[in-house]
């Protein structure tokens, strides 16, 4: 067969793979493994589910050979479902999985960044190529009578011939490169396949030839010896495990080299039996803002794998939670119809994320640490606000927001805990960035007040906050909406507003359908005007963001422009006799409070003429 060349990132990613992680080329052995402790998981499913494979004599076992198809070689063996030419050209030919080409568009920055960032991303099979000049696949797919030769050089591209193969599975062979040579001794070769595989339910068999003797004496002799405990590691007792044991598990299944940040082992024993072992990465999973984000969690019934492709086990703002879920209750050939209206499963998930949920909050105990968590997590949680009713409570403890008096992350009930005996509600400002919102004009009146005010930057919080209700009996209003004002209002306030009406009629008259409103505000001290919104309508954020998803019919923007009273431009305004002069600066009173609030002017020309007009006549 003609040879084919990869798909352009994997070109870049190999090349990427050997010059930043070299110096961990063994993990290929994990790599490895894992592909094929996956392949036995799938065909064991198949041979209880499929009625084709039920009569398949299936003794699940990897084999791993040092110098098996000639010097210098190290040969990766399983009898699992194997691949046929479509599938090695699909499976090896691409980087299929999710994310990945967002992961390749990260890495193009600087190179130290790059072997950072490389490091943290599971680099699959292709991680053989670190220690291999050439590696051949010779799979052969259950079911199939044909088997197929993959061979390729790591760099050129690749080609798939036919080929003999006994029985399913799949074989690797590694030409060992000479960053490779030392994968030639039993001794090293087994101390890391126990490294990375002892957690693997699947016995490993290490195969190597031991020559004793000397001279005319000497005798070649084969050894053989099963290396891993071959026992699912969820299922072992936690005083049998050492952090180490999780951690390479944990690496295994989430295609990590990074330790998890949290990890949580249940047992669950009563009407229904289950285990449960969750991980929370150090770092967010590169899909996590992808809708085709792939599902961290597999599935398993009695030991055997069902599926880590399954979105329901657990609720979608817990996407990044990684694990395995083990059931004893549910039915083997379980499909995802009886999966997502079973009892047992919703039970199960349900009690899932309180558990995951509670030890959040148990590592939330200690700040310093629980904000690497939140700048990670934070907007995720979030969203749960937005889709989990039931678990309100616990995700309103553990959301984190910027604020106007604190450094660094605040708490709900630390916000609460602040408050002057005075003040009647949580206040916060959405903005897309922090620095823009700590200069707003709308925070100096709450500012004189002691009143402090949230700062929310994520693209969610102008959705979910308003649904959040209030944190105990405190309503969370909005700054720039126009109901918070009522709040700040004195005696004195509101005889300033009324004795503001002519001007304020005067401003609205020049302005027309331009604005929803102009009403007086007694919270603004330094700028002479501010906008906000009418509850209900979207606010200067929210149609931003409609934009930015392409959204079309956004509905047209409705302000309510604030002005300040007692600011001088506005009490001149209020006496101003030339009708041109008042014009233009009731229009540049609106105009200044759309810049501030970073919305582009709809005529930047008249808006420019109009600040030549009134400077010049007050030079
Ligand atoms: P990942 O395992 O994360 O999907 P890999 O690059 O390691 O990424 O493997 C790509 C794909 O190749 C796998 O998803 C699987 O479909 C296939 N594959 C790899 N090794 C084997 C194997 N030993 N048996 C069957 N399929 C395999």
């Amino acid at each position: 067969m003609a040879k084919k060349k990869f798909k352009t990132e994997v070109s870049q990613l190999l090349n990427l793979l050997i010059h930043s992680l070299y110096s961990h080329s063994e993990i290929f052995m994990r790599e490895l493994i894992s592909n094929s402790s996956d392949a036995l998981d799938r065909l064991k499913y198949l041979t209880l589910t499929d009625e084709a494979l039920k009569k398949l004599d299936f003794d699940p076992r990897i084999d791993i050979r040092i110098n098996g198809a000639g010097e210098n070689t190290l040969v990766i063996e399983d009898n699992g479902i194997g691949m046929n030419d479509v599938d090695l050209a699909d499976a090896l030919g691409t980087i299929a999985r999710s994310g990945t080409k967002n992961f390749m568009d990260k890495l193009t920055g600087d190179a130290k960044k790059d072997s950072n960032l490389i490091g943290k991303f599971g680099v699959g099979f292709y991680s053989c190529f670190m220690v291999s000049d050439e590696v051949e696949v010779i799979s052969r797919k259950a079911g199939e009578d044909s088997a197929w030769k993959w061979t390729s050089d790591g760099n050129s591209g690749f080609s798939i011939d036919g080929a003999e193969r006994d029985g399913q599975g799949t074989t690797v062979i590694l030409h060992l490169n000479d960053a490779g040579k030392e994968y030639d001794s039993q001794w090293q070769v087994k101390s890391i396949i126990k490294k990375y595989s002892d957690h693997i339910a699947f016995p490993i068999h290490l195969h190597w030839s031991e020559t004793t003797g000397k001279d005319d004496e000497k005798k070649t002799e084969e050894k053989e010896e099963q290396v891993n405990a071959a026992s699912a590691l969820w299922k072992r007792p936690k005083s049998e495990l050492k952090d180490e044991d999780y951690n390479e598990f944990y690496k295994t299944i989430a295609h990590d080299t990074d330790e998890p940040m949290l990890r949580i082992h249940t047992r669950a024993e009563g009407t229904i039996e289950y285990t449960t072992l969750f991980f929370i990465p150090k770092n967010a999973p590169f899909d996590m803002f992808q809708a085709d984000y792939k599902p961290g969690v597999k599935l398993y019934v009695k030991r055997v794998f069902i599926t880590d492709d399954e979105k329901e086990l657990l609720p979608v703002y817990l996407r990044f939670v990684r694990g395995v879920i083990d059931s004893e209750d549910l039915p083997l050939n379980v499909s995802r119809e009886i999966l997502q209206q079973n009892k047992v499963m919703a039970k199960i998930r349900d009690a899932s994320v309180k558990k995951i949920l509670s030890e959040i909050q148990n590592y939330s105990e200690d700040e310093a640490r629980y904000a690497d968590f939140v700048d990670q997590y934070n907007r995720p949680l979030k969203e749960g606000l937005y889709s989990d009713w039931t678990h309100r409570e616990d995700l309103l403890a553990l959301v984190r927001y910027k604020s106007t008096s604190v450094e660094g992350w605040t708490s709900l009930k630390a916000y609460k805990d602040r408050m002057p005996e005075d003040q009647k509600s949580i206040y916060y400002l959405v903005g897309d960035n922090e620095d823009a919102l700590r200069k707003s004009p709308l925070l100096a009146a709450y500012k004189e007040k002691g009143y402090e005010v949230l700062l929310m930057t994520d693209e969610v919080d102008e959705i979910v906050t308003p649904m959040i209700g209030p944190f105990e009996e405190m309503e969370l209003k909005a700054i720039n909406r126009s109901g918070s004002l009522d709040d700040l209002k004195t005696e004195g306030d509101k005889k300033k507003e009324k004795d503001a009406e002519p001007v304020l009629k005067k401003i609205k008259k020049v302005l027309g359908d331009a604005v929803k409103d102009v009403v007086a505000s007694a919270r603004l001290s330094d700028s002479p005007s501010a906008l906000v919104t009418d509850d209900g309508d979207p606010s200067a954020q929210m149609r931003q963001m409609l934009q930015a998803m392409g959204q079309k019919d956004i509905p047209e923007a409705t302000f309510i422009l604030e002005v300040n009273p007692d600011h001088p431009v506005v009490k001149g305004l209020a006496d101003a006799g030339d009708e041109q002069l008042a014009d233009d600066v009731s229009h540049l009173l609106f105009e200044q409070a759309l810049l501030v609030e970073g919305v582009a002017l709809k005529d930047p020309v008249a808006f420019a003429e109009r600040l030549n007009r009134v400077a010049a006549k007050a030079l």
